[in-house]
């Protein structure tokens, strides 16, 4: 069994380490920064010998140095963004595979976030680490891609089995659940969970993981009906201010 536990950091963060007891081997999914990830590590016994990163971007890559610096990991990420990511020790891309003792991730080409940007699909675990790309009820900035680029990256996602749980990097659902129900106002599965992550939020309890089950019924940019229909939901929930 791969357990995975969350270290939530800065404002909204969450890195996830990943721990296969039958080796002994501990990733580190996108860590943001170091020092909490380390003593979460620590407080569990683990040893990190991995770190796997989703993109670039400082709030997932952060604590590279300080984790490689303590643990001596090797640092796998996407190989269009390995000039930007410290540290890294093997690029990778569409189809190849990492390992976390024996429970193996296909790596998926998601581009549209950042022009490089990789998910983990841990398919026999039904564990998914998409970064940036998919969120609860919600999708990832199209900084350096396109609305057709998230509208295929999204499918990709899509395509694994619906009891997949899904480790994003963020918690935006709450953002994410008022916007949606402005765009599926008659959606019933999706005034549900609306309702039900407003309890969590109010409890100070996390809203991830979740299913794709879940953003299969609820979220509007899985369920946008073309390219179209995606760009411009993403450009209402860019300037959406609930
Ligand atoms: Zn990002
Ligand atoms: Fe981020």
């Amino acid at each position: 069994m791969l357990e995975v536990l969350r270290v939530p950091v800065l404002s909204d963060n969450y890195v996830w380490l990943a721990h296969d007891a039958a080796s002994g081997e501990t990733a580190v999914i996108d860590p943001a920064v170091a020092a909490p990830v380390l003593a979460a590590a620590d407080a569990r016994g683990w040893k990190i010998t991995q770190i796997l990163n989703t993109h670039w971007h400082p709030d997932h890559v952060g604590g590279n140095a300080e984790i490689v610096a303590a643990t001596g990991a090797l640092v796998t990420g996407p190989r269009q963004e390995a000039d930007r990511i410290p540290h890294i020790g093997r690029t990778v891309g569409e189809g190849d595979s990492v390992q976390i003792g024996a429970h193996r991730a296909r790596v998926i080409d998601v581009p549209a976030h950042t022009a490089g940007h990789i998910a983990y699909a841990f398919e026999d675990d039904a564990v998914l680490f998409p970064g940036d790309t998919l969120f609860a009820m919600g999708c990832g900035r199209l900084f350096e891609g396109t609305a057709g680029q998230m509208h295929e990256a999204l499918g990709k996602l899509m395509a694994l089995p619906a009891r997949t749980q899904v480790f994003c990097a963020h918690e935006y659902t709450q953002s994410n659940a008022r916007f949606a129900v402005t765009v599926e106002p008659d959606n019933t599965a999706l005034q549900a969970r609306a309702a039900e992550v407003d309890r969590l939020r109010a409890a100070g309890q996390p809203t991830v993981p979740f299913t794709l089950a879940d953003e299969a019924a609820t979220n509007p940019f899985v369920r946008a009906g073309s390219v179209e229909e995606l760009a411009a939901r993403r450009t209402a929930k860019d300037n959406f201010r609930g």
